[in-house]
């Protein structure tokens, strides 16, 4: 019998937070009505994470699934793969550091309970260094104006979605994609509740500077295609204003006579025009790599074992 609820956990190096992830979603969702399954996948993790899953199975295989990838494939990969092999009528997405309590996955519950097919969530009192609290808030605005998703607070990954939802997520089969914005653009009835946030319990964030800024590109490239327009309209904007400066240059030409003045002028005007056209080729860039890596159709992720108990 399938159970009702998926809880799908992606992991990544969090040996220190597994075993009280587990004891406290166990004991939250045993609590509840709906029978439930937890889906670990392990993205790839070289600390003793798979071992730690390796026992969470031999003691409880009537919840217990686990996805073990041969390399890390990412955040968004790990949730796919879980999302492939979930048997839940609803499927509810959580950290693995315990930053989302799994005491709140009943509140998910609550609002699906209530003919929501998405339930989003928002992060109260949010716990995360400084710098990342302003920049995901910015992020959040610039993705709301140029993709046109509605979604208060795309980070946090504590969401539930109805198996339709997810079954139409992973048919899409992309490879460079963000799970929360996929699940929202397929909604019907969407909804968000707040939940609680905390710090890390252990280890540290698997997102440098670098990862974050890859994944919001993923995020916007893959939802809109407003940055290239945007860049069409800045290089027309730039060339009719250029012209307006050949035409007074000409003019000054013919009526003050050769000036052979403001060299520097003239080149940090031309840094500024290079550094615009290198964005732009980097920009296409990003579509052309993204659309490369669709069409070479190699496989998203790579399965070395999986756990479960047969039916
Ligand atoms: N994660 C993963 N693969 C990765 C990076 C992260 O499976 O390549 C998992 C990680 O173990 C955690 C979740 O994704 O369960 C969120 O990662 P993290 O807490 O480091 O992100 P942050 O909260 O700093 O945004
Ligand atoms: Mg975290």
């Amino acid at each position: 019998m399938n159970p009702s609820v998926t809880i799908v956990i992606p992991v990544y190096n969090e040996e220190a937070n597994l075993r009280p992830l587990f004891s406290r979603l166990a004991a939250t969702m045993d609590a509840q009505a709906h029978t439930w399954e937890v889906v670990f996948t392990d993205d790839g993790s070289r600390d003793g994470s798979m071992d730690i899953l390796r026992a969470l199975y031999a003691e409880r295989p009537d919840v217990v699934r686990v996805i073990e990838f041969e390399r890390n494939a990412g955040q968004h990969m790990a949730i796919m793969a879980a999302f492939e092999n979930a048997r839940g009528e609803t499927v509810v997405t959580i950290d693995a550091d315990l930053q989302n309590p799994p005491e709140e996955i009943p509140k998910l519950l609550a609002a699906i309970d209530r003919g929501h097919d998405v339930v989003g969530s928002i992060r109260r009192n949010r716990q995360d260094v400084g710098w990342r609290v302003y920049a995901s808030r910015l992020m959040n605005l610039v993705r709301e104006r140029i993709t046109g998703i509605r979604m208060t607070d795309q980070g946090c990954m504590l969401r539930a979605y109805r198996r339709g939802v997810v079954q139409q997520i992973v048919a899409t089969g992309e490879q460079t994609t963000f799970i929360p914005a996929l699940g929202q653009y397929f909604a019907a009835n969407p909804a968000e509740v707040e939940v609680e946030h905390a710090a890390r319990a252990a280890g540290e964030s698997k997102y440098n500077l670098y990862r974050l800024v890859r994944l919001n590109f993923d995020l916007m490239t893959g939802f809109s295609l407003v940055p290239l327009q945007l860049f069409t309209i800045v290089g027309m904007a730039i060339t009719g204003l250029s012209l307006l400066l050949v035409v007074y240059m000409l003019a000054r030409r013919v009526i003050i006579g050769p000036e052979a003045e403001g060299l520097f002028t003239l080149f940090a005007i031309l840094y500024f025009l290079v550094g615009v056209v290198i964005t732009g080729l980097g920009l296409v860039g990003e579509y052309v790599g993204r659309i490369y890596q669709e069409v070479r159709r190699r496989p998203r992720f790579r399965i070395r074992s999986v756990l479960e108990k047969q039916e």
